[in-house]
């Protein structure tokens, strides 16, 4: 492990591109369960897909209870070491940039600026309505549930829904274009908390790797590019990442 920490170390000083791409795992150190993992969300929920949300009224409010779930461990969590590791690699002018499936917003909170985080799956701390497409803060949509309303309406009738993609919804075109094409480009790619599952995000790795850049993988359980990468480890990522930044 301690070999393989400092050849990542060492490849991130001679980066001239790194790439920083995360999942749900480099948040459940901030206390934010993450979905595949024992205990993680679907062990609890069964996803609300995005037609099913759009059609029944019984999906939205079931939708919204799953999202005020969250918000107990989401309300209270703050950036953990993780996090904040990459943060220091801002920082140093290191990360040209971000790639999250993360919705939490905690990537942000770690001081890194909006502009190098490409949040592929949206961010659930914003709430926008499904046919103006007006955005309202998470709270003012908590005082409207708050109020009685169990799925929130907007003005103009369209259905309040947090700002992020679910399972049946499109992808966001720009989002993704850039995430590909700065992934392209790498000469480092690091994975951290992700099991790679998910299309088209877990493509990035892809692209990386074909354009030529060293691969790195830092995940808890198995993905599909383990064998394919040029460094896994398979460690938290919090205390990882302290490591790597501390070299
Ligand atoms: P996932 O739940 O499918 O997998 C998370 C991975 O992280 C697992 O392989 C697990 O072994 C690993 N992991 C867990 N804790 C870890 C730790 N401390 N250190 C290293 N690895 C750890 O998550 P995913 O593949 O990222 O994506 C599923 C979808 O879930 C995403 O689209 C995302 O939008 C959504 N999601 C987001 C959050 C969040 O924003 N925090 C939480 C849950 C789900």
């Amino acid at each position: 492990m301690e070999e393989k920490i400092k050849l990542v170390a060492q490849k991130i000083k001679e980066s001239k591109h790194l790439v920083v791409f995360t999942g749900a795992g480099i948040s459940t150190e901030s206390g934010i369960p993450d979905y595949r993992s024992q205990g993680g969300i679907w062990d609890k929920f069964k996803p609300v897909y995005f037609d099913e949300f759009m059609s029944s009224e019984n999906s939205r409010i079931k939708y919204w209870d799953q999202r005020l779930d969250m918000e107990k461990s989401l309300s209270v969590s703050k950036p953990n070491t993780g996090h904040k590791s990459i943060a220091k690699l801002h920082d140093r002018g290191i990360l040209k940039a971000l790639i999250t499936q993360n919705i939490d917003g905690l990537h942000e909170a770690s001081g890194i600026p909006k502009e190098k985080i490409i949040e592929l799956h949206g961010n659930t701390r914003r709430v926008r309505c499904m046919s103006c497409q007006k955005l309202i803060s998470w709270k003012e949509a908590e005082n409207m549930i708050d109020a009685g309303q169990r799925a929130p309406v907007c003005s103009c009738g369209g259905f309040f829904k947090p700002d992020t993609i679910s399972f049946g919804q499109a992808m966001p075109v720009e989002e993704t274009q850039k995430a590909a094409m700065l992934s392209s480009k790498s000469d480092v790619f690091i994975v951290v908390g992700s099991t790679l599952l998910v299309q088209p995000a877990a493509l990035m790795p892809e692209y990386a790797k074909n354009a030529g850049s060293f691969l790195v993988i830092i995940n808890l359980s198995e993905t599909p590019y383990d064998t394919a990468c040029d460094v896994l480890i398979r460690g938290k990522a919090g205390p990882v990442l302290k490591k790597i930044v501390a070299l």
